[in-house]
């Protein structure tokens, strides 16, 4: 039987994989503008991490899990997020102790959910995103929002759009809890079986629901916005205020939910407004924690965060029609004019890569011509043709591809060159 990758899974392929350097190396030029430093944490975890950190209730935790027992009978799951991961290691090397607060870091890497694949939903996926935790400060939840939106701005995505909302603290959300179960109780059988467990556990859930959306007591649900007390309401308005202070055009969306239990005050989401992009246009979502740190035992701490999809800001880009810079290009291709030239071409190659230089030459033994075509191919910058001949006097051609000039010169001097260039 023929082998295939498992269903929700890619390979990136080379071609492709120049495009990821490009987004990874953006995000991490960015995060360290920013002064975000990048933690790496394991790809699964006790199980029950997740359970606790991104919530019962949640379609994560409920349905779309990798967990598997290992050897000894324990419970593990592959990572489905990595907000839970981060805030462990937070409390785990008592990160809440450094002088330096609040914490902020920054993560690249797969994350796996069971989900049905289709256009930019995948099983196996990339997230990047950031966490700042420690600190309960308007201007950084401000901070995280331009982060990502100066993200996409500088990988060219100009047709982004932000949302945010509020979910005010826990007694904005017990009051607005309650109007949620008056609102939908007396209906709740039109309502899918998800929703019938999330009404007494989670009735905010009830918002975010992809079955039920269009029932018109979702459009009707009472707003969160209308029951912030002062303290929430205070902080909602000045994020707004920040935001609009560096040039961050918003919406606000009191339906906006989010998928994880452990929200509150500021979430937001990212869209992309590119035509031709489909249905999943959200790229990044994130917002604001509070009591996760506690719940993995640490001290009370503030945090905020967000991931964004890498797979689909590569769809963004595509469906945006932004060309994406190649990885470093070939500086010298070294032709094998005979068979006796080719201990020194060897040689040649292998100073000019000590050195640093991109080096490459044929090894499926091709024609001269057939040697020269390749170098074409791979759009080398340099030729260098070592031939018998040109043995005795150790100087050899060396040609500028693009502008066709020719030089004979030894293989010090070649490597001079590019290291004067
Ligand atoms: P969705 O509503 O699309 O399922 P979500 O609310 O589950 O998204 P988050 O958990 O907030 O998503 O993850 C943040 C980002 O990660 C999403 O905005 C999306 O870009 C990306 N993402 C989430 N799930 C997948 C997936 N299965 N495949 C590809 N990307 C994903
Ligand atoms: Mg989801």
């Amino acid at each position: 039987m023929k082998i295939q990758l498992p269903r929700g899974t890619r390979d990136i392929l080379p071609e492709e994989v120049q495009k990821w350097h490009f987004l990874e190396d953006k995000f991490r030029e960015i995060c360290e503008n920013y002064r975000y430093a990048e933690i790496r944490t394991p790809i699964f975890e006790h199980t029950e991490l997740f359970e606790r950190g991104v919530g019962d209730s949640t379609d994560i935790v409920s349905k779309e899990m990798y967990t598997f027992h290992d050897k000894k009978n324990r419970s593990l799951t592959l990572r489905p997020e990595g907000t839970a991961s981060v805030v462990r290691a937070f409390v785990e090397h008592k990160m809440f102790g450094d002088v330096n607060q609040p914490v902020k870091l920054y993560y690249n890497g797969p994350m796996f959910r069971y989900e049905r694949p289709q256009g930019g939903r995948q099983r196996q996926f990339t997230q990047i995103g950031v966490e700042a935790i420690g600190s309960f400060d308007p201007a950084i939840d401000a901070e995280i929002i331009s982060l990502a939106m100066n993200f996409f701005h500088s990988i060219g995505l100009k047709n982004i759009s932000l949302t945010i909302n509020s979910l005010g603290d826990k007694e904005s959300r017990l009051k607005h809890r309650e109007a949620l179960i008056a609102h939908f109780e007396p209906r709740i059988d039109e309502f899918c079986s998800d929703c019938q467990n999330r009404l007494h556990k989670n009735p905010l859930r009830i918002l975010d629901c992809k079955t039920d959306h269009e029932h018109p007591l979702v459009a009707t649900a009472p707003s969160i916005l209308d029951f912030l007390n002062e303290e929430s309401r205070l902080y909602f308005s000045q994020v707004k205020g920040f935001l609009e202070a560096i040039g961050i055009p918003f919406v606000v969306d009191p339906t906006l939910v989010r998928g994880l239990d452990y929200y509150n005050h500021t979430t937001f989401e990212i869209m992309s407004e590119e035509e031709g992009f489909g249905a999943k246009t959200t790229l990044c979502g994130g917002g604001r924690y509070h009591g996760l740190v506690e719940e993995f035992d640490g001290p009370a701490t503030p945090g905020i965060g967000f991931a964004m999809g890498v797979e689909r800001v590569l769809l963004a880009l595509m469906a945006a029609n932004i060309t994406i810079p190649k990885d470093k290009a070939l500086d010298c291709y070294v032709i094998v004019a005979s068979e006796a030239a080719e201990l020194e071409a060897v040689k040649c190659i292998d100073s000019l890569r000590r050195a640093g230089i991109s080096a490459d030459k044929d090894y499926q033994n091709r024609k001269f011509k057939a040697q020269m075509k390749d170098a074409n191919r791979k759009e080398a910058k340099y030729t260098v043709i070592i031939g018998e001949d040109e043995l005795k006097t150790g100087k050899y051609p060396f040609k500028n591809m693009e502008s066709g000039e020719q030089v004979l010169a030894s293989v010090k001097e070649i490597v001079q060159h590019f290291e004067n260039a």
